[in-house]
């Protein structure tokens, strides 16, 4: 768990660095019945509990100053049902471990995120999403769910089996219980060919359509002060495997997006004014390539460069003008912007509190380099995400409170009233809860 650091004076440190608290105690449960305990003994100190994942959310999502569970003894495979196409895993299992673990077994997820450096739990908690025409998030591949409740109690569900709970806690933000193990949907494995390719603002922006309805997974990213995007479609294919070469991959992957982007990112923190160079640079560094391979190789890619996060789901209706809003937005302002602008999709899902629950949208994530003041780039940029009834990722930067959400999510009564029966003391709450959450 790396990412998470603990020191020796107890402070715990989200991935971004921009988080941090102090938790009165910390603990590793190795089984259910132990996590059960952990929780019911927190009730009797009178503390709050709180499971972390990997320390990935930029918001304080997982901050605690009661008892801090960690995930590294809860991890693994528990169970692959081959004829029911589902995998149980325990909840503190990195999706890593779990993505090479079903390659081994001929499985797949159907879709994930950018990184797999994340736990199952923390991931799902938050709504973790990779960008899909038909397939939707990680949380939207569960099965069933195991969680630990405020009373200590193990509750099962599913589509079947306690559905209103189903509904909310697959992604739960960890205030309904701690989940202690998920069973996802997966399928034999398969074969994608990604193609990459440079393509302009305009060019984009104008086939934006045609390009999410043409392809099973479509993403591009935009680099401010520049006309220049890189986009990538991801399609299933029959083969044959074709990887990126080891040198290649190194050079692109390794030394370009990672190394040299380090390098560019703290030139342009030093002295802002080479950002809009650097930009234009760095957007036309990568050249075109296509490569074929298992899904969590073509999803997934190692982020090394630290940054800070913010990420609305618009409706997908409205991606392109809010895009060409905040474009005209950075090309009129003073900000200087050293990192691409992300855009990616997902069909509507039935999660209560999901970014795309209920409408099909289209995700815009805005970074800046760590150590770069982020605050007046983010505020303007919220406001015209949130001026076309944005949604934030529940795990990246965001100023919105329980008033503005309950207006956003059709089912947000229903997600509190559950949590009022669930955990009416809120032993799973935090002040993060407490503002998206009301109360
Ligand atoms: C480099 C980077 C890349 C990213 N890429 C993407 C991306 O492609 N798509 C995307 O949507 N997001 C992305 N994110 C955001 C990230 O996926 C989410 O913030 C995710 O929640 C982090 O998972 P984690 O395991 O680190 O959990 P944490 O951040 O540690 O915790 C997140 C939440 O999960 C809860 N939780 C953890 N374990 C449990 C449990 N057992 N039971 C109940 N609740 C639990 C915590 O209490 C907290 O509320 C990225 C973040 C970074 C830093």
């Amino acid at each position: 768990m790396s990412s998470t650091v603990s020191g020796k004076s107890g402070t715990w440190r989200n991935w971004a660095g921009n988080v941090t608290a102090r938790p009165a105690r910390e603990v590793s449960p190795a089984s259910v019945e132990e996590l059960s305990d952990v929780v019911r003994r927190a009730a009797e100190d009178g503390l709050r509990v709180k499971p972390v994942g990997t320390g990935h959310s930029f918001t304080a999502v997982a901050a605690t100053d009661g008892v801090l569970v960690r995930p590294d003894l809860l991890t693994g495979i528990r169970r692959i049902d081959r004829e029911g196409g589902t995998v149980t895993v325990e909840a503190g299992t990195p999706l890593k471990r779990l993505n090479v673990a079903l390659a081994r077994e001929g499985l797949s997820l159907t879709n994930m995120g950018d990184i797999m450096e994340q736990t199952v739990s923390g991931a799902t908690s938050t709504g973790t999403h990779g960008t899909g025409r038909d397939s939707a998030s990680i949380a939207a591949q569960i099965k069933g769910l195991e969680l630990v409740t405020a009373d200590g109690s193990v509750l099962t569900c599913s589509e079947k089996e306690n559905p209103e709970v189903f509904a909310a806690a697959r992604t739960g933000l960890g205030a309904l219980g701690v989940i202690s193990a998920i069973t996802f949907a997966v399928e034999p494995i398969f074969l994608l060919s990604a193609r990459e390719e440079p393509m302009s603002f305009d060019e984009v922006t104008s086939s934006f359509d045609e390009l999410v309805t043409e392809n099973e997974h479509f993403e591009f990213y935009w680099f401010p002060h520049t006309g220049n995007c890189n986009t990538k479609r991801n399609n299933r294919s029959a083969g044959p495997e074709r990887p990126v070469g080891a040198l290649r991959g190194f050079f692109e992957d390794e030394f370009l997006s990672n190394g040299v982007f380090q390098v560019a990112s703290q030139v342009g923190r030093a002295v802002p004014a080479t950002i809009p160079a650097i930009a234009r640079i760095s957007s036309r560094a990568l050249s075109a390539r296509t490569y074929t391979d298992i899904p969590y190789k073509v999803f997934t890619s190692p982020r090394r460069v630290r940054f800070t996060e913010m990420e609305y789901a618009v409706p997908r209706a409205a991606l392109v003008e809010t895009l060409r809003e905040l474009k005209a937005m950075v090309d009129r302002s003073r900000l200087r912007v050293s990192f691409p602008v992300e855009v990616r999709t997902a069909p509507a899902d039935d999660i209560t509190l999901s970014t795309a629950s209920g409408r099909d949208s289209a995700y815009i994530a805005v970074h800046m380099f760590r150590g770069t003041p982020y605050q007046a780039y983010f505020s303007a940029a919220e406001h015209i995400f949130t001026a076309h009834e944005g949604r934030p990722h529940w795990g990246k930067v965001h100023t919105r409170d329980a008033e503005y959400l309950a207006g956003a999510y059709p089912r947000f009564g229903e997600f509190t009233e559950l949590r009022d029966r669930l955990d009416p003391e809120r032993r799973f709450g935090n002040d993060y809860l407490r503002r998206v959450l009301g109360a």
